[in-house]
């Protein structure tokens, strides 16, 4: 969307900025359905986490930061971040996936986001070493349960009872 501007390719500060053209830009975008509604991102989010809510963030560091147009993004650097610093354990039950699936479970492994997301209007900046923990995706069917969603403490105490 381009502004009208004046002779000198400024825009007019003493009136209401005017709309003069709209520039047609084509973007590949993924489509995500999230309870009801469907949502286009830029990274194919798994399927496994589709029951996460959207992130809107930020996401500076390592990574080109992302403008975030009204929809929110998942940043799958994020995600890997939160691998590096904590594991692919799980943060509940204290197990990955390949101790109980062997190889083809390495690489499968939840994110869940410890703020609520759904409830942060537009942009919201995640730290991945204090915001995101590992999950499996066991455990973290469980935290959703309710909402909000359980803490991983509750999950944890009601797994350790059960044991
Ligand atoms: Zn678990
Ligand atoms: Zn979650």
């Amino acid at each position: 969307m381009f502004a009208k501007v004046d002779e000198h390719g400024k825009i007019p500060e003493d009136e209401p900025v005017k709309i003069d053209r709209f520039e047609p830009i084509l973007q590949r975008k993924f489509l995500v359905e999230l309870g009801k509604e469907w949502y286009s991102v830029e990274t194919p989010i798994p399927p496994a986490n589709s029951y996460e809510p959207l992130i809107v963030q930020t996401f500076e560091e390592g990574e080109q930061s992302m403008l975030l147009s009204k929809r929110v993004e998942r940043s799958a650097a994020a995600r890997k971040r939160c691998l590096d610093i904590h594991g692919h354990q799980c943060l509940v039950c204290n197990k990955s996936m390949s101790d109980r699936y062997g190889e083809m479970g390495e690489d499968v492994i939840d994110v869940h986001h410890l703020n609520e997301l759904s409830q942060t209007n537009g942009k919201y900046l995640v730290d991945p070493e204090t915001d995101l923990v590992p999950v499996c995706p066991n455990c973290h069917r469980m935290i959703h349960t309710q909402q909000p969603a359980l803490s991983l403490e509750a999950v944890r105490k009601i797994l350790t009872k059960l044991c």
